[in-house]
């Protein structure tokens, strides 16, 4: 299937079925990309092994596939790629920026917590996990929903892990890796996650990858203020009624599906949706509690 230059990609983490919430991101990143009548990849972030429920992919493509929400090309897993992290890796350490940091966890856990390993290990111990040093200058870009952002990383974040002590590649390593390497020209994801994105361009423009266009949507949360989990909504896996969690997703959305679709199938729906669908009525604000 032809790009038409647009590629987008939902990467849902394997720890348990897709809650609303998820859906809700799935949802908009399939339209920004179909109505581009772009790409829509799938991507399964395993890379986290400890948070990996066995068979729980296999439920999220099962749950996407009832919803109608069909993906171009093959599904990935990170957990098959750690060669070309491994290689990511190679080529930060050469830039001279990566060092050992032998913290443990309850330093971490310290408050205010500063690792000072970048100008060495204290006598004795031991590098467990690697970071990547971090400078002053702002890292700023320009959301499609949420607008300018902009992060200092020495200051805010500090130099951050890219490995971890347990041997496992850090998130952002891998997702900046991967976005790269399937071209990824727009990521369509959840708020919760837009203070990391200084950290994933940063990790771009040392890796020589191009920066893709972020939109960054709404979160939903409970009415105690808690993102959904997985595992809080283990049980509720959204697919009794496909066509009614579309439609409650595109309202969450800010979009206004018409009456009659009230007995539409869920290609009606999502036809409709793709005519329709508008950045413009979502809601700016990062979290939007559910009834
Ligand atoms: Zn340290």
């Amino acid at each position: 299937m032809p790009s038409n230059g647009y590629i987008g990609r939902f990467a849902p983490s394997p720890s348990g079925p897709l809650h609303f919430g998820s859906i809700v991101t799935a949802l908009g990143s399939y339209l920004q990309a179909r109505q581009r009548k772009g790409k829509w990849l799938v991507r399964i972030e395993d890379i986290d092994t400890q948070r990996t429920v066995n068979g729980a992919d296999k439920i999220i493509l099962h749950q996407l596939e009832n919803l109608g929400l069909f993906w171009d090309d093959e599904v990935v897993y990170q957990s098959q790629r750690i060669p070309l992290y491994e290689s990511a890796l190679e080529r930060l350490n050469k830039s001279g920026l990566t060092f050992p940091c032998a913290c443990t966890r309850k330093e971490i856990a310290e408050s205010p917590y500063s690792c000072t390993c970048r100008n060495g290990i204290a006598k004795g111990k031991t590098g467990r996990s690697i970071r990547i040093k971090t400078d002053d200058r702002d890292i700023s870009f320009n959301d499609k929903l949420q607008g300018s952002y902009s992060q200092s990383l020495h200051t805010e974040v500090g130099d951050f892990v890219i490995k971890r002590a347990d041997g496992q590649f850090a998130y952002h390593l891998a997702v900046v890796v991967d976005d790269a390497e399937q071209s990824i020209t727009d990521i369509v994801r959840g708020a919760d996650l837009i203070d990391s994105t200084p950290r994933q361009i940063y990790l771009q423009k040392l890796l020589e990858s191009a920066t893709p266009h972020y939109t960054h949507l709404p979160v939903v949360i409970d009415k105690y203020g808690n993102k959904l989990s997985k595992a809080s909504t283990a049980k509720a896996d959204y697919i009794d009624n496909p066509a009614e969690t579309l439609t409650k997703a595109l309202v969450f959305l800010g979009q206004s599906p018409e009456k009659h679709l009230s007995n539409a199938s869920v290609q009606e729906i999502l036809q409709w949706a793709i005519n329709n669908w508008t950045l413009k009525n979502i809601s700016q604000i990062r979290e939007i509690t559910l009834d």
